[in-house]
């Protein structure tokens, strides 16, 4: 009886590691590509930080023509839910981040290297299994839970390392004969890996992100396929990334200390082992405390939020790399024009602490790439965006030309607005320029400098009596606001306000305010000409009619 009679008996059919080790050939890519992958688990949450992680590794990966893909890791079938695969990939794809392989719905996958979910892939850990037990290099553990509680206890007790190694592990010098009679008696076990490792030897490694540490040894036996046949994380993730040639891990830094295990599977499975790029978490500033994004108490720690509140991906993205390199933000202002794609992510640039995630940031960075959209898009967007979230947007939005003219102003020119950050800002911001909306609500008519009475009701019918047309030129109607302002006794000119600011009581601003207010209840617009030209006239004046009324 030998080791191979016990990988017999425990995987009667599992097929030799040499059938898989020909299915999945090496890749054939160029010289120096990169095989990255995202290995989230279908829990039905959806980190922000798995949706950097992914952003990274396919961003990578693209730069240097390699490959970039989605497996599940469902092993941990307690913490999954239903359709949780599916919810990532739509996930990603909000994000427009669409693996080059991988799962595209619950079952199926697109790809060579395939199964792309655990739960699939049975049959293949269970083969390198047997392979290891074969040679000695894993085993049956006998062990009952209550054993391993009372190890746990013992140890804590005594106040030495927690784990099953050197003399605790009891079963690993159980002999073959032994293990094949338990097994035959119906005894329940599990397989464990026989670390060749020791705590008193150290392993150095070159993280990519980390640089250069140091660990001791793993000698820890861990529990490589559990109870139910499933892999543990740590077997999954050798055999996987070996199986499906990934070049470079890409994943938390939660993973780092577990780097020796990992090299140890690596080496004793026989395969090569790929480069670690550990990923420090994104953080957050709780009142002066810096701590990770917590999925318990931070909305924002689900990409679902960012959904919802209607932030572009653009902009999630934009800000992400940023946090991701920071020699972002330069390329960024060399390269206003630049889609992301172009940036060249170095990830060996990437932050060995966590980086801070600042929302303030994140909606400028809406703000700027909003900004750049055509009226077209902003309308697509926001009206995709409503449809799922805002009804009262999604009717207001139903005339399509109206809104174009609406998302139009002060756009595709120079400096363009910069007012939305995201779609749920939208409603808010146009609300004015739609009638059922404006005369429906409370203005708040503040009309600041000018307060008298007389003088706002002059102004507003003074304006649409003599001055004001719907087909002059922005030159001509300024030049006309003016006119008014001078007629009315007020500075033509700021300039000449402020060189004599006894002779007026206010100036040619004050009276726009007047006009901008009466108009759209609001201080602060864009520009009053482009509104006026939308409105139009009779609007216009149904508009003041009210002002003088609620005066
Ligand atoms: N399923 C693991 C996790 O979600 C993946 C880690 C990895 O990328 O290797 O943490």
């Amino acid at each position: 009886m030998d080791y191979k009679d016990l990988a017999n008996l425990i995987f009667p059919n599992a097929k030799d590691i040499s059938y898989y080790e020909e299915k999945y050939p090496e890749r054939n890519l160029k010289e120096g590509a990169i095989v990255t992958r995202v290995a989230p688990s279908p829990t039905g949450f959806v980190h922000i930080g798995t949706l950097y992680q992914a952003l990274v590794a396919k961003k990578v990966a693209a730069q240097t023509e390699g490959v970039f893909f989605l497996r599940i890791e469902d092993t941990d079938q307690k913490r999954e839910i239903e359709n949780g695969t599916t919810e990532i990939i739509e996930s990603f794809k909000d994000f427009g981040i669409i693996p080059d392989e991988g799962m595209i719905n619950e079952t199926q996958s697109n790809g060579e290297y395939g199964p792309y979910k655990q739960s699939q892939r049975k049959e293949i850990y269970q083969a390198y299994a047997k392979y290891l037990i074969a040679q000695g290099k894993a085993y049956p553990c006998f062990c009952t839970p209550e054993e391993g509680e009372a190890r746990r206890g013992k140890q804590e007790a005594a106040k030495i390392r927690p784990g099953y190694y050197g003399v605790w592990a009891k079963c690993r010098n159980i002999t073959v004969e032994e293990a094949i009679e338990k097994i035959k008696n119906g005894e329940k076990y599990i397989i464990r890996f026989k670390s060749p490792g020791r705590e008193d030897r150290k392993i150095k490694h070159k993280d990519v992100i980390k640089g250069n540490v140091e660990f001791p040894e793993n000698d820890q036996d861990i529990v490589i396929i559990k109870a139910d046949g499933l892999p543990t994380y740590h077997f999954a993730h050798a055999v996987d990334d070996h199986l499906m040639r990934t070049t470079h891990i890409i994943r938390g830094d939660e993973w780092l200390s577990s780097v020796p295990l990992h090299l140890q599977l690596f080496q004793e499975l026989g395969f090569k082992a790929p480069k670690y790029a550990h990923i420090s978490p994104i953080m957050k500033n709780d009142n002066g405390n810096k701590r990770k994004l917590s999925k318990r108490k931070d909305p924002e720690a689900a990409v679902s939020y960012y959904k919802k509140m209607g932030i572009p991906k653009e902009a999630v993205k934009e800000y992400l790399l940023n946090i991701a390199n920071s020699t972002f933000e330069n390329w960024r202002r060399a390269n206003p024009e630049l889609d992301i794609s172009e940036f060249d992510l170095q990830l060996n640039k990437m932050s060995v602490s966590g980086a801070l995630f600042d929302i303030v940031k994140l909606q400028d960075v809406g703000k700027t790439v909003i900004s750049k959209f055509t009226a077209e898009k902003v309308y697509e967007e926001a009206l995709n965006w409503a449809k799922e979230f805002d009804k009262d947007l999604e009717e207001m939005l139903k005339d399509k030309s109206y809104a174009l003219k609406v998302f139009g102003i002060e756009r595709g020119n120079k400096k363009p607005r910069k007012d939305i950050a995201k779609w749920s800002d939208v409603k808010y911001i146009i609300e004015y320029m739609y009638g059922d909306k404006f005369y429906s609500q409370k203005q708040n008519y503040d009309y600041q400098v000018i307060n008298e009475k007389e003088d706002i009701e002059k102004i507003l019918n003074l304006y649409i009596t003599d001055y004001y047309n719907d087909e002059d030129d922005k030159q001509t109607w300024f030049d006309k606001i003016k006119e008014l302002a001078d007629k009315m006794g007020y500075a033509k000119e700021v300039k000449e306000f402020k060189a004599n600011p006894d002779k007026y009581k206010a100036h040619v601003g004050d009276v726009s305010t007047v006009l901008r207010i009466a108009l759209t209840g609001r201080t602060n617009t864009p520009d009053m000409y482009e509104i006026m030209k939308i409105l139009r006239k009779e609007e216009i004046k149904r508009r003041f009619e009210k002002a003088i009324a609620e005066l």
